[in-house]
């Protein structure tokens, strides 16, 4: 097979280094399914991996990018065989496995899942591990007994990865959304994907009281911190909020009082082990709820070369939406 392009992450005394290497698939960790990847994208997850800000990386070294798509070239695993379109989010590819910032892969099998055929590879990256964050939470909440019918949602961190496809599934399957947002520039564009209401974020951005005026009956957090507080304390009576995120900070100063009060539900979003039934329902959800057009509308194409320049962009908050990097 020939040499393939990878992004090398290689620790340093100061911290780590990126280098883009030519390798061979000789050079690639063990697996029973070995691929050519197509695209790869994004997700805030990487940009701490890229930048070192987090100690996302755990084995030295490391090629990031915790999502791909691409196509079998070789396997001894019986569910797939080669030519099968494949994708592939989280198990701790890109943190502790060789990930997608290259031109092939091998990795276990049992990661993988066959991509829905309503999606094109460039698609179901443009979706990537925001984007089944966002369905998980979407079925959490559905699992908590939300409906539109309950009254409206929030959705945090409006304008990013998570956010953008939370919206659009949501508006989507008829919820009255309300975008929080620190670009209220945005608000067009938030309107553009089902946004019903935005509103800025500095709102939600100080210490919670432990009630206050009930204005939602759930929603989705990607933001984490008083944010996440505030979004607890505002939830109407039996609510749910679904956790993800952690842009404004990994902490939750809260009280019991949304719980053993309002009777409020806060329940706890992890793509990365998500069990595979439950991956296989939220990627048959996003290949039939997903508005497509809405999808294209959040979806930045880029080169995978422009991923280093994009790390520290999707840290400072400056991407909109998601970015899909073309491999080949
Ligand atoms: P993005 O960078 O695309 O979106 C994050 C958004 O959060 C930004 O666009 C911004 O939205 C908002 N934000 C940024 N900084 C702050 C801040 N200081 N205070 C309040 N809001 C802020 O990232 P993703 O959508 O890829 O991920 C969102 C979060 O979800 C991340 O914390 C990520 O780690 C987490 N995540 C968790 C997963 C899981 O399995 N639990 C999986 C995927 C992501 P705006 O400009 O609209 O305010």
């Amino acid at each position: 097979m020939p040499d393939f392009k990878a992004l090398l992450a290689t620790k340093t005394q100061s911290g780590q280094s990126l280098a883009w290497q030519q390798l061979g698939v000789t050079d690639l960790m063990e697996g029973d399914v070995t691929l050519a990847v197509s695209h790869t994208t994004i997700n805030y997850k990487d940009g701490l991996a890229l930048t070192g800000k987090a100690p996302v990386i755990r084995r030295w070294p490391m090629i990031p990018g915790i999502d791909f798509a691409g196509r079998v070239v070789g396997s001894t695993n019986a569910e797939f065989k080669p030519g099968d379109e494949v994708l592939l989010t989280g198990w701790g590819v890109g943190e502790t496995h060789y990930g997608g910032y290259a031109g092939m892969a091998r990795l276990k099998g049992d990661w993988l899942l066959l991509r829905p055929s309503e999606l094109g590879a460039a698609e179901a990256m443009a979706i990537g591990t925001a984007g089944l964050t966002a369905m998980l939470a979407v079925l959490a909440l559905e699992r908590h007994g939300l409906s539109p019918a309950k009254g409206p949602v929030i959705v945090t961190g409006a304008a990013g990865g998570v956010g953008g496809v939370a919206i659009i599934l949501l508006a989507g399957l008829g919820y009255q959304v309300i975008a929080s947002t620190g670009r209220l520039q945005e608000a067009d564009y938030l309107r553009g994907l089902g946004a019903a209401e935005v509103i800025d974020r500095a709102q939600l951005a100080a210490p919670a009281r432990p009630l206050g005026k009930e204005r939602w009956a759930g929603g989705i957090d990607a933001v984490g911190s008083h944010t996440l507080a505030n979004l607890l304390s505002m939830t109407q009576y039996g609510g749910t909020i679904a956790a993800c995120g952690l842009a404004q900070g990994m902490d939750l100063a809260t009280s019991v009082a949304p719980f053993i009060l309002r009777g409020v539900n806060l329940a706890g979003i992890d793509s990365v082990m998500a069990p595979k039934a439950l991956r296989r329902e939220a990627w048959a959800r996003l290949a039939q709820d997903l508005d497509k057009g809405k999808l294209k509308a959040i979806t930045t194409s880029r080169p995978l070369e422009e991923v280093i320049a994009l790390a520290p962009e999707i840290l400072a908050g400056n991407v909109r939406g998601r970015v899909v990097l073309d491999v080949q």
